[in-house]
């Protein structure tokens, strides 16, 4: 078959449908690279950008595709001061990971910056005891230590995940970066969205999978590779001979169970993918992020309405099949008993997600 660009002979196949040749096939990716940030007017030019690298697929080809970008002569230079950061694991520090991409940086001649997730969830929670408003409240993080194995593995991957994005914040700011670029890929993105519907996170979709995270206001993070999947990535690094770590390990947890379902998806039904995004596009929530964000997320926290919601009769079902029921709260106002009892700071502090993975932090190590 013939590449659909050149008409040379083709070399590969994407979506079972589209001949590429092997140079045309790169032209393609870095184009559409280039036009994800270009036509999007969030990003300005001259950006100090962070760069968060994980040493795995997506993490190679973002790191090629920026290296490949800011070496430019032409008028499609790539103009950002790139700083490349990693932040290891919340179980380990694993040494071949850290060493594979600071032999990927040298290759490109450039410096790496790598920390620990966990030194920063004990920063956290020095925040959060020296601030005296929240302390009255008697919101605390839990350390790193009495989180593992602790709270479902769900919930302990939402919550990792959600540090290890203020980690990526923090970082910036301390390096005076006004940006920061991830690598997530619309195969990625697909199975974050599915995610976050599973997890109450639906009215955060805007920014949690859309190519800019504008919620902080002097931050603001971008996914470059949005309309790469990973089936290209795949090309991509055979064709650039690109090495990068498996992390193909299996993990027990709603999000990996997503993920599966979604890349048997990207091998079976290819087009699928690229309409699960194209949703996200069109589910944008009427918030304007201007009100007071959520201590771990930084979403912002939903004011009070009047409707019975979904929170309330979960907090309702929850507290009557704990037997803490007691017929005496029909006397009292069951809304704000309830909430307190099975959504700890929600709306005041935390979002309804985060208040429910605090619940499991709550009962299961003794914080308040
Ligand atoms: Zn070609
Ligand atoms: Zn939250």
């Amino acid at each position: 078959m013939l590449c659909k660009k050149c008409n040379r002979e083709g070399t590969l196949v994407i979506r079972k449908v589209f001949f590429f040749c092997d140079a045309c096939f790169i032209a393609n990716i870095i184009h559409k690279f280039r036009a994800c940030i270009g036509k999007n007017t969030k990003f300005t030019n001259d950006n100090k950008s962070l760069i968060c690298l994980s040493g795995d697929i997506s993490s190679t080809v973002l790191l090629d595709l920026v290296m490949n970008g800011i070496n430019l002569n032409t008028h499609k230079k790539l103009r950002i001061s790139p700083v490349f950061l990693h932040v290891t694991g919340i179980l380990s520090t694993d040494d071949s990971v850290c060493n594979l991409i600071m032999d990927q940086c040298k290759k490109y001649n450039v410096d790496l910056i790598s920390m620990n997730i966990s030194s920063m969830i004990t920063e956290y929670k020095d925040y959060y005891e020296a601030d005296s408003s929240v302390k009255n409240n008697n919101f605390r993080l839990p350390t790193i230590n009495n989180l593992v194995n602790k709270i479902s593995p769900s919930a302990e991957k939402d919550f990792s995940s959600r540090i290890k994005q203020k980690v990526f914040y923090k970082v910036a700011k301390d390096l005076e970066c006004n940006s920061i670029f991830t690598s997530e890929t619309n195969t990625k993105l697909s199975a974050k969205l599915l995610s976050n519907i599973v997890m109450g996170r639906g009215s955060q979709i805007e920014n949690d999978i859309g190519f800019a995270d504008c919620r902080d206001k002097d931050v603001k993070l971008f996914r470059p590779m949005r309309d790469i999947t990973d089936e290209e990535l795949n090309h991509y690094v055979r064709i650039r001979h690109l090495s990068s770590v498996d992390k193909s390990v299996s993990e027990i947890n709603l999000q990996s169970l997503i993920a599966n379902f979604i890349s048997d998806l990207e091998i079976n039904s290819p087009a699928t993918i690229s309409t699960i995004c194209k949703t996200a596009d069109k589910i944008s929530s009427a918030d304007d992020n201007s009100g007071k964000p959520c201590q771990i997320c930084q979403n912002n926290l939903k004011t009070k309405v009047d409707k019975l919601t979904a929170t309330d009769a979960t907090a309702f079902s929850k507290v009557v099949s704990s037997g803490e029921y007691q017929a005496s709260l029909l006397t009292e106002d069951i809304e704000s008993v309830t909430k307190m009892e099975v959504f700890p700071h929600i709306f005041e502090e935390l979002c309804y997600s985060c208040s429910k993975n605090y619940y499991e932090f709550k009962t299961n190590i003794g914080l308040h």
